[in-house]
């Protein structure tokens, strides 16, 4: 083939160029494939949406869109909001076909975070019980994340407790007695009946909700957690509420449905007593509910624990095992501590209560200073702190918790110096 005369042969240099174009353009390109391969297996922790999460989640439960909700709470009115908890605002509101339900929005401040409240929705989803509060629906669209519950009348137990001033509520003994009971069945359908063995690890007084007919029923499974089969029951992620947890759960993760029996055995007292466990004071000043009821037992001064308000309006032989079965719950073994069928059985006053051996520091306990506390905390207001733990070995820290605000103190102090001339 004849050459032509303009035609220069490339030169090394510029074939070298060349190849180094090339080379940069097919690297771009590769990488660029890998980049997009990763990307759409999800593997580059791009930021997934509330929506993506809750893809894998077997929901069982209804869905409402957002403007369902809006419209059913006149777009979130402030009037319409009946509480504020760990993760969110709840809200009153009426569908369209009239019922009444409430709304639990995910915060974007909250603390609690998203994890739990896929766990929530999928725990509850397919728990249904007389004594736990019905999951309507949820509605997730983008980010907005909402819980819809069926609405109960009556607002919570400590509500009714320790707000008085607030509440118009006036609980008497046989609905005490009636919230005890079923409260226990709730616990004993998640702990033995139903077919998820859950452990709610946050049974308190504001988890407890009354409707209408003031029977109770347990709310707030965020930080419900499976019991599998197969788990060590160590949780490397503390979570509950100061005051209301186990000694081997607070101390070192471990966590059985026991965490809960002592929870509830914490409840009674309260709901005995009317006082909350712990009132909000210096450490040092503190003083425990469950150290009281301890230190009255090994005195044979029980019915000191009962809350004034109730007179002498009670059954004594009730009210006597709800205390012993309360101990029995708090035994600091949490292997001594009853199942909560077997609570149930006893409330019910089927089987007899074993009685809990006495706490042997409870005799070094000031009584003098404890009457004290006692006397001036009641009628102050809930002071919860949660806690989390990002470890077992902490640092802890407090965070949320609704009403932590106090209220004044019950000017009726003479009430417990008279109190024991009542037994
Ligand atoms: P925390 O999140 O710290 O455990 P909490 O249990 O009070 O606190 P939420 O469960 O969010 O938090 O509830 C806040 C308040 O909203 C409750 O104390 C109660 O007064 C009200 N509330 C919640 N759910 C319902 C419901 N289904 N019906 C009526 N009121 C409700």
């Amino acid at each position: 083939m004849p050459q032509r005369p303009d035609f220069v042969p490339p030169t090394e240099s510029s074939m070298h160029v060349g190849s180094v174009v090339g080379i940069v353009v097919g690297g771009v390109f590769i990488v660029l494939l890998i980049f997009g391969i990763l990307w759409k297996r999800g593997l580059l922790g791009q930021k997934k949406t509330l929506e993506d999460v809750l893809k894998g989640v077997d929901l069982q439960t209804g869905k409402f869109t957002f403007k369902q909700l809006k419209d059913a709470t006149s777009n979130f009115d402030k009037a319409n909001k009946i509480g504020e908890g760990g993760f969110g605002s709840v809200y009153k509101g009426v569908l369209a076909n009239g019922t009444v339900i409430a709304v639990k929005q995910l915060s974007s401040k909250s603390k609690q975070g998203n994890r739990e409240f896929v766990n929530e929705i999928s725990m509850i989803s397919a728990l249904q019980h007389p004594h736990l509060v019905r999951l309507h629906g949820c509605c997730i669209e983008g980010n907005q994340l909402l819980l819809v519950y069926e609405y109960l009348e009556n607002n919570s137990v400590a509500h009714a407790l320790f707000r008085e001033k607030e509440s118009h509520l006036k609980l008497d003994w046989p609905t005490r007695h009636k919230i005890c009971i079923g409260t226990a069945r709730g616990l004993a359908y998640l702990h033995e009946e139903s077919r998820l063995k859950v452990v709610h690890r946050d049974i308190k007084a504001t988890n407890v909700l009354l409707n209408k007919n003031l029977n109770p029923k347990i709310s707030d499974f965020g930080l419900a957690k499976l019991d599998e089969e197969d788990n060590t029951h160590i949780s490397t992620r503390i979570a509950g509420t100061y005051g209301y947890m186990a000694p081997e759960y607070a101390m070192r993760g471990y966590l059985t449905d026991k965490a809960d029996v002592y929870s509830f055995g914490i409840l009674v007292l309260e709901i005995v007593s009317g006082r909350n466990n712990t009132t909000y004071r210096k450490k040092e000043e503190s003083f425990y509910l469950l150290d009281w009821a301890r230190l009255l037992k090994d005195q044979g001064n029980l019915m000191d624990l009962v809350d004034p308000r109730l007179g002498s309006d009670f059954n004594k032989e009730e009210m006597i095992v709800e205390i012993n079965v309360a101990l029995l719950c708090c035994n600091v073994t949490s292997t001594a501590r009853p199942t909560m069928s077997s609570v149930v059985s006893m409330l019910e006053g089927k089987t007899v209560v074993h009685e809990s051996v006495s706490n042997p520091n409870a005799e070094s306990i000031k009584i003098d200073a404890m009457r004290k506390h006692f006397q001036s905390s009641f009628g102050r207001g809930m002071d919860e702190k949660q806690i989390e733990m990002g470890s077992t070995e902490g640092p802890w820290t407090a965070s949320s918790a609704s009403a932590h605000d106090l209220y004044p103190v019950n000017p009726d102090s003479d009430y417990w110096e008279n109190r024991s001339e009542r037994n």
